[in-house]
């Protein structure tokens, strides 16, 4: 089969022929219906040797960590699914048997730390077949798009777990805001409508992702930079600043941004890998405020982000490209030119 590698250090991927995998005992050979292009591979493509040995990942190994697709072949003692059957995976692979694994916490995993999954150090989505090392990963799609489901198990399921976190201080009468309305973003903001009577402010580089995040219910949009702390404070009651601050891009002028839009006993969350720091002093975040780093989300987490899809409450906006044409789609999430998320279809 046809898969996109990463086999060289800080270079573009590959496209390269593999073996087509052969499910084990107790693993699941799945026919990929689409894998999500995360902002995270760009991250993974750019990371000198030593960083990405630090996480635990060795190359090479197939991209795609977001990824639906139908059960093609299934291993001995394999009874919870059947051929045919359209399943969504649960990306953070972890032993099963520690603490956090055992309350579906598999991204804080004790024993994996998150490496080793799918596109993560293993092989992921972006190829014509997904060997799923456990059932257990699998999640039941029924009726759901499987093309439209796979970027909920990451863009979705990620600001859902954060969101979920930031609940008791979204109330009514409160502002969210979302810095960088991209895949996670836009998602982000439908979720937040969902399941909050928040007001919800998108900031954005891109006068492109700021409409669609008013199209996709945002009550205000405020395009980045300098001023964008004050114009967001502005959107917020009583000018008294934002309860929750969702910092989807983690620079240290988003990190800036997201401190001075926060409001006293206001949650901080980075959620964005951009690699900037927050200063974390007297006067640089207003008091009281909660700063959090979160990874990821939980199994039940996915199986609640399923269920927004279907209940029609929220909906990956998708642009399908097929195998050969991802490293060029890469090359435009690079750019900031993709709206929503570009999702590989191996059929498309
Ligand atoms: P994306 O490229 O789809 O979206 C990023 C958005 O941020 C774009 O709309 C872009 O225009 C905007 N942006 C860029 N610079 C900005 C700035 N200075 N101010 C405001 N907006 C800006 O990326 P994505 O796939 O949504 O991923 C976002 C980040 O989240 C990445 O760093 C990714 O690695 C990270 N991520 C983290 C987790 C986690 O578990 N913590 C999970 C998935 C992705
Ligand atoms: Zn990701
Ligand atoms: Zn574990």
């Amino acid at each position: 089969m046809r898969a996109l590698r990463i086999t060289r250090h800080q270079s573009a991927p590959e496209l390269v022929e593999v073996p087509d995998p052969v499910p084990g005992p107790g693993q699941v050979r799945l026919r990929v219906a689409a894998a999500g292009a995360c902002h995270s591979d760009l991250h993974l493509m750019e990371m000198p040797p030593e960083q990405l040995a630090g996480q635990g990942l060795r190359l090479p190994f197939t991209l795609g960590h977001e990824s639906a697709g139908w059960v093609d072949a299934v291993g001995p003692g394999v009874g919870a699914v059947r051929v045919g059957d359209a399943c969504a995976v649960y990306g953070p692979w972890g032993c099963g048997h520690c603490r956090s694994c055992a309350r579906g916490a598999e991204q804080y995993c004790e024993v994996t730390h998150g490496a080793g999954g799918p596109g993560l150090g293993g092989d992921g989505g972006m190829a014509e077949y997904l060997l799923v090392d456990d059932v257990r990963h699998l999640v039941p799609l029924g009726d759901l798009d499987p093309v439209a489901a796979a970027p909920l198990t990451d863009a979705g399921l990620t600001p859902y777990h954060a969101i979920r976190k930031a609940l008791p201080l979204l109330g009514p009468g409160s502002t969210a805001v979302v810095i960088g309305a991209g895949g996670l973003g836009h998602l982000g903001i439908q979720i937040l409508r969902a399941i909050t009577p928040a007001r919800v402010v998108a900031v954005d580089v891109a006068p492109a992702k700021l409409a669609q995040a008013l199209d996709l219910g945002a009550h205000a949009a405020v395009p980045a930079g300098k001023d964008a702390a004050a114009a967001i404070r502005v959107e917020t009651a009583g000018g008294r600043g934002a309860q929750a601050v969702f910092d989807m891009v983690g620079s240290a002028a988003t990190m800036a941004t997201a401190a001075a839009a926060v409001g006293v006993e206001g949650r901080l969350t980075v959620v964005g890998l951009g690699g900037g720091a927050l200063p974390f002093r007297l006067g640089a975040v207003p008091f009281d405020v909660d700063v959090s780093l979160p990874y990821w989300g939980t199994h039940g987490e996915l199986f609640e982000v399923l269920d927004l899809a279907r209940a029609g409450l929220i909906r990956a906006h998708v642009e399908t490209v097929p195998l050969a044409g991802m490293p060029a789609a890469y090359d435009r999430l690079r750019a900031g030119e993709v709206t929503g998320r570009v999702v590989m279809v191996p059929s498309a």
